[in-house]
């Protein structure tokens, strides 16, 4: 704890460039693999704070590496990429920048996340045990990933020699803000993030007139069956202990009334918390479509596309109640248990690609006392912008501060002792 009071007391030095600098990164978000300009931003203060940094990891990652003598070394991991949302928060520092898609389109693009306080929390962490490296020793590792919100950014840094840029490591961290107050952090052991998986399926009828049907295999019915029959694969296939959910979030089929179409697109997303439900999910899904398009005698066999699919969370035991302990040493019970999360995340691909053991936890970033108020009234869900909503508006302080102090209590757990 020693260590932590004497890097923590240059907190004041941080917190003012780290105010300037997320709503700096909060009026300049950047889309999944376009984090060129965050990207520099965070290389250029890791290298004016002694760090070695590599840049262009996995396209636009970027790695920071502090050697202090002998001991353990310890990864902190940030994710850099924004979203495709116009941002309804009314903050003066709120976005308004666009960005065009490989279609041409134009489209809004923001911070709904809170992606941008992971790395001002990094980059302030970082800084604070940069200068403080008297009092730890071994090798920090801070990490800033891409593309966390297509499920492919770290997966990019691995395939991108990632291991080959790091020493040997002993454990690897990282948070995320959520709807909770503000000033207060949630730890997990075990599966803490679930699964998730998107499919496209195709199904194939046979197009007519409208008037004709007989003539014609409808896939618009069809897809009206499957999306029926699918409610019944969590309810009834999966034990009631488990947790997992199935959307059907698209379905697209036809362009006028009387034209029965010769197919339609089904778009579901599944979240699950083990790899058994995750693969009966899966199956089931694909059952059930195959099963009804012969009931509906399609000409064809469906068509089934995975894409958009991030891995379990599973927070190492031992070092989730590690981080814990710290956690309640140093918030007092501003810490506590985070729920499951039927989010998902990518960090755990680069901890499962080099055999290190990790965990992952959550940070408030509500005013403390409106999320007391909503949650008074049973009304969180209703009254709390959730992560990826237009009005989704991380409180600036106590959010940075406690970001920021989680990373430095966690990583001198291991390079404080
Ligand atoms: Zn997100
Ligand atoms: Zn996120």
């Amino acid at each position: 704890m020693a260590a932590v009071s004497s890097v923590l007391a240059k907190l004041g030095d941080v917190r003012s460039w780290q105010e300037d600098l997320y709503q700096d990164l909060h009026r300049h978000p950047e889309l999944s693999h376009r984090e060129h300009g965050t990207a520099a931003k965070v290389a250029e203060r890791l290298g004016r704070c002694g760090f070695g940094v590599h840049q262009g990891v996995g396209g636009t990652g970027v790695v920071g590496v502090l050697e202090r003598g002998e001991g353990p070394t310890v990864l902190l991991r940030a994710d850099m990429d924004a979203l495709p949302v116009r941002e309804a928060t009314g903050l003066p520092y709120a976005s308004t920048v666009t960005a065009t898609d490989a279609s041409g389109h134009e489209m809004p693009v923001a911070h709904a996340c809170g992606h941008d306080m992971h790395v001002t929390c990094l980059l302030g962490a970082a800084e604070l045990l940069a200068s403080g490296a008297g009092h730890w020793h071994g090798t920090l590792v801070a990490l800033f990933q891409p593309a966390e919100e297509t499920g492919d950014g770290a997966r990019g840094m691995v395939d991108g020699g990632l291991a080959g840029l790091i020493p040997a490591l002993d454990v690897a961290l990282a948070q995320h803000v959520l709807p909770g107050p503000a000033g207060h952090v949630g730890t997990r052991a075990g599966p803490a993030l679930s699964a998730a998986d998107s499919m496209r399926v195709t199904l194939h009828g046979r197009g007519g007139h409208g008037s004709m049907p007989q003539a014609t295999v409808d896939p618009v019915v069809l897809a009206a069956m499957i999306v029926v029959r699918l409610q019944t694969v969590v309810s009834r296939e999966v034990a009631p202990a488990e947790t997992a959910v199935l959307t059907v979030g698209s379905i697209r089929a036809g362009t006028k009334s009387n034209i029965i179409p010769g197919q339609a697109v089904l778009e579901l997303n599944v979240r699950t918390y083990s790899e058994q439900a995750r693969a009966r999910v899966l199956d089931a899904i694909r059952r059930i479509v195959t099963a009804e398009c012969r009931a509906s005698d399609c000409p064809e066999e469906p068509d089934f596309e995975l894409f958009d699919r991030f891995p379990l969370t599973v927070n190492d035991p031992a070092t989730t109640e590690r981080v814990a302990a710290a956690f309640r040493g140093f918030f007092g019970d501003r810490a506590g248990e985070l729920d499951q999360q039927s989010a998902s995340e990518d960090f755990s691909t680069i901890p499962t690609a080099l055999g290190t053991p990790y965990t992952y936890w959550g940070v408030g970033c509500v005013d403390a006392g409106a999320y007391r108020k909503a949650a008074d009234a049973g009304r969180v869900a209703q009254d709390i912008p959730v992560n990826h909503a237009p009005a989704f508006a991380p409180v600036i302080q106590p959010t940075l501060d406690t970001g920021t102090q989680a990373l430095v209590v966690a990583a001198l757990d291991w390079l404080g002792s």
